[in-house]
């Protein structure tokens, strides 16, 4: 059974002025992840990547189709058990949104706090991850302290503080200079390996694909229009 198993599904928004077009924002989109992949999807601005993120992590209802996560078709779950679902999916962004009043230590441990885990677990565990992404000096610095790859890195750490099976990078590097790319790739790559976390890598850049992705799909105007091991993709004549 696929990891994350997308079936057929297309996002419809309605107009956004009277007399407008509706949008189709993903367009009959199929995708098997399998556990343990590094899926990278690229496409230009305006593709739909972002919408199928949402999508993949029930923030929005598909128009048709299914998404299954563990064999799960999540359109079918009810709020507390969709709320479950998420909370086995992590997500990073393109600007860290990180809550810039508290710690590093405090951002990491928000979710957990969200989540009600008590204080000493709650300790032990921002410790790990602190540990895990190479910043246990900074457990006590404000965000506005660190260099973006050190804020990226808080932001993986603050996505697998709930120990999820997938983590969605929505762009996580597009705001970083090369090295610091680098070095939030190679933390990705170990969370990955690691950890056994499946990563959905959504960029615009084929850079980002080539150097982590094991499979990728293309998307333009809604539509995969390719999608393989990225090694075929990338070199097939
Ligand atoms: P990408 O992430 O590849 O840049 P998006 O998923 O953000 O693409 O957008 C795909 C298309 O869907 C664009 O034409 C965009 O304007 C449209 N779109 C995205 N979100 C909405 C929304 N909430 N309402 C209306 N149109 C949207
Ligand atoms: P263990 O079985 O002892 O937890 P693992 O190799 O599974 O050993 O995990 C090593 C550490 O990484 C553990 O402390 C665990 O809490 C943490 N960990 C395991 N899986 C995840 C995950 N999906 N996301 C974040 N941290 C994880």
């Amino acid at each position: 059974m696929p990891h994350i198993r997308i079936t057929d599904v297309s996002k419809t928004y309605p107009p956004q002025r009277r007399g407008g077009q509706p949008v189709t924002a993903v367009d009959a989109v199929s995708l098997d992840i399998e556990k343990g992949d590094v899926f990278g999807v690229i496409g230009y601005s305006g593709a739909g990547k972002s919408t199928l993120v949402r999508l993949i992590n029930g923030l929005e209802p598909v128009s048709a189709g299914s998404i299954e996560v563990d064999g799960v078709d999540i359109a079918t779950l009810r709020e507390a058990q969709l709320r479950r679902v998420r909370q086995g999916i992590g997500m990073i962004f393109q600007r860290f949104n990180l809550l810039r009043s508290r710690t590093i230590s405090g951002n990491i441990a928000y979710p957990l706090e969200v989540a009600r885990v008590p204080r000493a677990q709650r300790a032990a565990r921002v410790a790990e991850l602190l540990d895990f992404v190479g910043l246990a000096d900074k457990a006590d610095a404000y965000p506005e302290q660190l260099s973006g790859g050190q804020q990226q890195r808080v932001g993986i750490a603050r996505a697998l503080a709930a120990e999820p099976g997938i983590l969605l990078a929505d762009e996580a590097t597009s705001a970083l200079d090369p090295e610091t790319t680098d070095e939030v790739l190679d933390l990705l790559a170990r969370v990955n390996r690691e950890l056994g976390v499946t990563i959905v890598v959504i960029t615009h850049e084929m850079d980002v694909i080539a150097r982590i992705a094991n499979k990728v799909a293309v998307m333009e105007a809604g539509r995969v229009v390719e999608q393989g091991a990225t090694y075929d993709v990338f070199t097939a004549p």
